[in-house]
């Protein structure tokens, strides 16, 4: 399999404005200086708490927001600095699932409509070959050809969901980056429309991010994961290798916490003490210092810096002691 996507360096910060004159006051540093690249046909995962920086470095990925800084090539091409005019192509080969299907569809639209949009958008000038696209897509996700002229409050939440995923995969993207899919629904429905997710992963070759602060989902889905913390990426490893090989105190305190898991080789405490600090005000050196029980003197001053580390293929840690713990 071959790259499809390489991000070196990216960063993604935001100004803060404040007072009469709305002066930049700040900055929030949601996203820094994140490279990894993924391979068509594979599924990544990004994992960390809510405000770890997955979400925004999702939306940058598919250029919803100008990085700061960085490269993102994407079948080769550098897309961090296409401007607004020159991302309408990007548009079919780039889509996104959203956390709340409600919100993100269009309540006066038929579901018929919302799918059609971007067909139409997208140049598919023929009716009769629109309505059989769309016909296949409410099929690809388990819906009915009927179901095109119904509205979205007539679904339930995972049926709203699968016209999420129906209206991602219209246009044949290239990849698609689902942001929390499944953190809105009942856990029984969860497990449906994930089940939904594996199925199109392996029907359709698809290419895939899936970002969610669950990690027991995370790794039933993905090939390899990421995991974040205050912007930066702290450890990625395989899915299999991350979960029974964990390296960073942060990775290691997260697996602890999730509920029947009970792995005595995991020192971390089962909670995290403390808040995650505002990303406006990262912590110098390792961001994760003031609440790492490991934490030593250089992990104050001098800043991680992902590394190789264990048996396993494309295991990295950016963790001072990572040898040690
Ligand atoms: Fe903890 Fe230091 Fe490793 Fe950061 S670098 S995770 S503070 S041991």
């Amino acid at each position: 399999m071959s790259d499809l996507l390489e991000v070196r360096g990216l960063s993604m910060h935001f100004p803060i404005h404040g007072g009469i004159l709305r002066r930049q006051v700040g900055t929030v540093y949601a996203v820094s200086d994140v490279s990894f690249s993924l391979r068509e046909g594979e599924t990544l995962g990004i994992v960390g708490e809510s405000g770890c920086g997955k979400t925004t470095l999702g939306r940058t990925l598919v250029r919803l927001y100008a990085p700061t800084a960085g490269s993102i090539r994407y079948r080769g091409r550098e897309i961090a600095g296409l401007a607004r005019s020159d991302l309408m192509e990007l548009r079919r080969e780039l889509q996104m699932v959203f956390q709340d299907p409600f919100s993100s569809l269009n309540p006066r639209m038929s579901v018929g409509r919302i799918l059609s949009e971007p067909l139409e958008i997208h140049g598919w000038t023929d009716p009769d070959e629109r309505d059989r696209r769309l016909t296949e897509l409410l099929e690809l996700v388990g819906l009915r050809a009927d179901d095109s002229r119904r509205f979205p409050h007539e679904f339930s939440g995972g049926q709203r969901q699968r016209i999420g995923i129906a209206r991602a995969l219209a246009l044949e993207p290239g990849l698609v980056v689902a942001d929390e899919p499944v953190s809105a629904l009942d856990v029984s429905v969860q497990a449906q429309v994930l089940n939904l997710l594996a199925e199109l992963q392996s029907r359709l070759g698809l290419t895939m991010i899936f970002i969610s602060h669950d990690l027991t989902v995370v790794k039933y889905i993905s090939d390899r994961v990421m995991v974040m913390y205050l912007g930066r990426v702290v450890e990625v490893a395989g899915a299999e290798a991350l979960y029974s090989e964990p390296r960073h105190p942060y990775t290691r305190a997260l697996l602890r916490a999730l509920p029947g898991r009970r792995d005595a080789s995991l020192e971390e405490p089962r909670r995290i003490e403390g808040e995650l600090p505002s990303p406006s005000a990262p912590p110098a050196g390792c961001a994760f210092h003031p609440r790492c029980p490991h934490a030593s003197e250089v992990c104050r001053t001098d800043l991680p810096t992902l590394r190789r580390i264990g048996e396993s293929e494309g295991h990295t840690v950016a963790c001072h002691l990572a040898d040690e713990i």
